[in-house]
């Protein structure tokens, strides 16, 4: 309020002109309180002009100004005898100006406000003896911009009481919104809303400017931005307040604080960040959610493989990784010249080695192949394991050793055979690493009585002569060193001929000196077997296979390699035979069953290099284990299918023996399914189903029968296309007729497998059908295994039984139906691959077919009820004031935008978030794949 007259209390100080208009009056009130009013009643007399003006008002800032009059006017009509000019109204000036004591202020320099006249709206007062009614009137004034004003009426012949003058402007009151201070403001002039920058609060921090607006008649309105407590506070009633010890919040844009990850603490109120027990760490890189963790403890089961002057040497993961995934390896070697000299570290040997492969340190995987090592010396190999805290902790690394002994061979070859009775052998000499060769020592002997004869040259090439006619010799070549003699190198068997000339035995023996320097760099572990899948086994191979089958014209069938007499003709027919030269091995990908699955590129000649995936046969192979392991070459080099793994061709001609294939960059489709748990929308999942049927159908339209579907033997490459893969012969249980009936069993995955295959081994395209279900099943739960941890005995009994696998989590009612079908005890009863490829189709077509859910409750309608059912009840008021109220309102808006705009920063709580809001869109909408 700038002016209440009412609260005056003394004169006015009014200034009133001429003297006989205005007067000023004190009247008592009701409660005996005296007003001042000031009265004019010039009724009687005609050509009034009567001026009142108040004294300066200051404006104190205010660009809108109300003005309030109090005041009572006579009716005309109720004065006897007052003529004509009797007035009912009066006029309300105002005149700006900065000084406060102006004498006189001309007439026509005040600007009017308004003619006031008595309305309907009016109280009856008691002034002193008479009943009068009082009328009030509000009047406001813009956009002044002086520091102040006066304000004047005049009387033009009424008869008026001014009761009361009351002049003030309007403010918005301090308010906190958003965790954002705002300070009282006045209102603007004119209508216009004062837009105001408000202050985060004690403790918070700006997200976006806080800004609101104050409105004219003192509200505010719309909240613009925002601020959210700091680290180490969270928000209560408008306020931050510090988290409680034994909680943390480490980002402004947490909402909450949450309980110290494991193996840490916060004693203290307003953490940030809880701090580690002893003994545990934080990596630099670790996000301060995730718990301590500490060094690995050493490796365990350290074992060398010793070749001549190389050594494989591995080990098993370390029984505690410290609770980290990062675990690495460093590998130190040691040379050990004996005979009383201390061990020193592994100089530069005399060709630069050791070399280590794929590096020394910094391993991620458990072994090294170690090469160029000095041959006849003693090294020991310490592995430590390390993590990403190991350099945080003080403690000494904990290794595991191995000592070695290195050996050096020579490999042998048949160099020529010119004359009769003569041979000319070559060979190539040990690694300059290992040292000076002093000498070669050749030893032959007749294979028929062993009594040999030993040779001896400083040079890699000997012919020896006065050999018999039709006789079979066996020569073996080794090196004499420094340290003595190496071993002998690979024999080799020659017959000469009748006539004299020597015949190569071994053919492959040939070789020896063609294999490329890159195959160093894929060493074999040990074969993968998933045991858990293997109830019974037993070894067994039937004899005959159904060479042809009745096929529609036209459509080709599948060749069983074991209809061949010779194998490896099968390999010729269907695969390409590779040059290993044109094959570079990059690093391991896999373990395969019989060796190390590799990447790599190939380069064609004439074609663009592409990556492709090698998987290589480990030396020490039988006869029977290299078959089984091109069958696979010869099997899937007769498809032709964009949802096949394609062939490119296979390496027989020199060792290892090898396969190559198309690279599938994000490898089995169930560790990549669990490794992108909740990421995909349903139609992406049933877009990589539907891969998966295609092929299954491609495959049984040509009479092959998979036996082993399993998201397992799934890949995946880089734009989620799936491949059925696995064509290995070794694992798969004979189709004899004959053998169907015995007791004698296979190596069969139980839980993919169909309840006919199992007891009777009735493979067919019916039981391919049934692990295709099973396949549904993993990829709609994100690589959940089947049955969970029932044993295969269980499993068996519950199918028997009747029990099938319930819905996934958020699997569409469709789907599980189509898994119910594909389960059907009679497996005529089941849909074939092209009945399923046709329904995946529909869906893809219409997905809102996709959106009723196999076990869900109702759906939810609300952003509230849709938060709840995916647990993150948490999050709806950020929602709620953000304006997304109804599930339609999310339909269409930019996902990538929405999680930090609700304050969800846990990552693990956007991807959930997203997901779903990323499938209620899928389902809302149409969908193109
Ligand atoms: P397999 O012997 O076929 O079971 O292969 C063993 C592992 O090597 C698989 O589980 C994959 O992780 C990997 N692998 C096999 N073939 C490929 C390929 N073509 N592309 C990428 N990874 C592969």
């Amino acid at each position: 309020t700038l002016l209440d007259s009412m609260s005056a209390l003394g004169d006015l100080g009014w200034e009133a002109y001429p003297a006989e208009g205005w007067e000023e009056i004190s009247v008592m009130d009701e409660r005996n309180t005296p007003m001042r009013t000031y009265q004019v009643c010039n009724v009687m007399e005609a050509s009034q002009n009567n001026w009142l003006r108040t004294g300066h008002i200051a404006r104190e800032g205010a660009r809108r100004i109300y003005v309030e009059i109090k005041f009572t006017l006579r009716d005309c009509n109720s004065l006897p005898g007052v003529p004509g000019t009797c007035k009912e109204t009066f006029n309300m000036y105002y005149y700006e100006s900065n000084s406060a004591n102006l004498r006189h202020v001309r007439e026509s320099q005040f600007i009017k406000i308004d003619t006031i006249a008595a309305d309907e709206s009016f109280t009856q007062v008691d002034v002193g003896d008479r009943v009068m009614k009082l009328n009030t009137e509000v009047r406001d004034i813009s956009n002044l911009s002086k520091k102040g004003f006066y304000l004047a009426f005049q009387d033009v012949g009424a008869c008026i009481a001014l009761v009361s003058v009351r002049v003030f402007y309007k403010r918005c009151p301090l308010a906190v919104r958003n965790l954002a201070q705002f300070p009282d403001t006045v209102t603007g002039g004119d209508s216009a809303l004062v837009e105001v920058r408000g202050s985060c609060v004690a403790d918070a921090e700006e997200l976006e400017a806080p800004r609101m607006y104050c409105g004219a008649d003192g509200g505010w309105l719309v909240p613009i931005g925002r601020c959210v407590c700091k680290p180490g506070f969270e928000e209560e009633e408008g306020a931050c307040r510090p988290c409680r010890p034994g909680t943390y919040k480490a980002s402004a844009m947490d909402a909450y604080c949450t309980k110290c990850p494991g193996h840490s603490h916060s004693p203290q109120e307003q953490a940030s960040e809880c701090i580690c027990e002893k003994g545990y760490y934080r990596a630099e890189a670790d996000s301060r959610s995730m718990a301590c963790t500490r060094p690995p403890s050493a490796p365990d089961n350290p074992i060398s493989t010793i070749n001549e002057t190389s050594v494989t040497f591995e080990w098993s993961p370390p029984l505690d990784n410290g609770g980290r995934g990062d675990v690495t390896y460093n590998v130190h070697c040691a040379r050990c010249p004996g005979a009383g000299r201390s061990c020193g570290p592994c100089g530069p040997g005399g060709g630069g080695g050791p070399h280590f492969t794929p590096r020394q340190f910094g391993l991620s995987m458990g072994k090294v192949l170690v090469t160029e090592l000095q041959a006849h010396t003693n090294y020991t190999f310490s592995v430590e394991a390390l993590n990403g805290v190991s350099h945080l902790s003080p403690t000494p690394r904990q290794q595991v050793s191995v000592n070695i002994t290195t050996s050096q061979t020579v490999s042998v070859m048949l160099k020529e055979r010119k004359r009769k009775g003569s041979v000319t052998l070559a060979w190539q000499g040990p690694d300059r690493a290992s040292g000076a060769v002093l000498e070669y020592e050749v030893i032959y002997y007749e294979k028929r009585d062993q009594n040999y004869t030993v040779l001896k040259t400083k040079s890699n090439i000997m012919t020896v002569n006065g050999l018999k006619p039709g006789t079979t010799y066996v020569f073996r070549v080794r090196a004499r060193m420094d340290g003595g003699y190496g071993n002998y190198g690979g024999e080799i068997e020659l017959e000469t001929s009748h006539d004299g000339e020597c015949q190569n035995v071994l053919d492959h023996e040939k070789q020896l000196f063609s294999i490329s320097p890159y195959f160093r760099h894929c060493g074999y572990i040990k074969a993968k077997q998933d045991p858990d899948e293997e109830m019974q086994f037993q070894h067994g191979r039937g004899k005959s296979f159904p060479k042809t089958s009745i096929k529609l014209p036209g459509s080709r069938t599948y060749i069983h390699p074991h209809t061949y007499e010779d194998p490896n003709q099968a390999v010729r027919d269907f695969a390409k035979e590779i040059d290993a030269s044109s094959i570079r091995i990059e690093r391991v990908i896999g373990a395969g069953e019989f060796g190390e699955v590799c990447s790599g590129r190939l380069k064609l000649p004439g074609k663009r290099e592409i990556c492709v995936a090698i998987k290589s046969l480990k030396a020490g192979y039988t006869d029977k284990q290299r078959r089984d392991f091109l069958s696979e070459a010869s099997i899937m080099g007769q498809f032709d299918h964009p949802n096949i793994i394609h062939l490119e061709g296979v390496v027989t001609k020199c060792k290892p023996v090898m396969i190559i294939t198309e690279y599938m960059e994000n490898g089995s489709l169930d560790t990549f399914l669990k490794k992108h748990d909740g990421q995909f929308t349903v139609i992406q999942l049933v877009g990589m189903l539907r891969g998966i049927a295609s092929g299954m159908k491609y495959l049984s339209d040509m009479s092959y029968v998979h036996r082993d579907l399993a998201a397992r033997n799934i890949l995946v490459n880089s734009n989620l296309v799936c491949k059925v893969s696995d064509f290995g012969l070794s694992r798969v249980l004979e189709d004899d007729p004959e053998a169907a009936y015995t007791t004698r069993g296979g190596k069969i995955p139980i839980r993919w497998t169909a309840p006919e295959a199992i007891a009777y081994r009735k493979f067919t395209s019916a039981s391919d059908v049934w692990s295709y279900g099973i396949v549904m099943w993993e990829v709609i739960s994100y690589g959940e295994r089947p049955y969970w941890e029932m044993s295969n005995q269980d499993v068996i009994k519950a199918i028997d039984e009747g029990y099938r696998l319930p819905a996934p989590m958020d699997c569409p009612l469709v789907l599980h139906q189509l898994m119910l079908d594909c389960w059907e005890k009679g497996r005529s009863d089941r849909p074939n691959f092209g009945q399923i490829v046709n329904a995946l189709d529909k869906l893809i077509r219409s997905p809102g077919n996709l959106r009723p859910l196999a076990n869900s409750s109702p759906p939810a309608s609300t952003v509230e009820d849709w938060l709840d059912s995916i647990k993150m009840g948490q999050y709806k008021e950020h929602f709620a004031s953000a304006g997304y109220v109804t599930l339609d309102s999310l339909l269409f808006i930019n996902i990538r935008s929405v999680t930090p705009l609700m304050g969800v920063t846990l990552a693990g709580h956007q991807k959930k978030i997203l997901s779903s809001i990323q499938s209620l869109q899928t389902q809302g909408t149409h969908v193109q794949v």
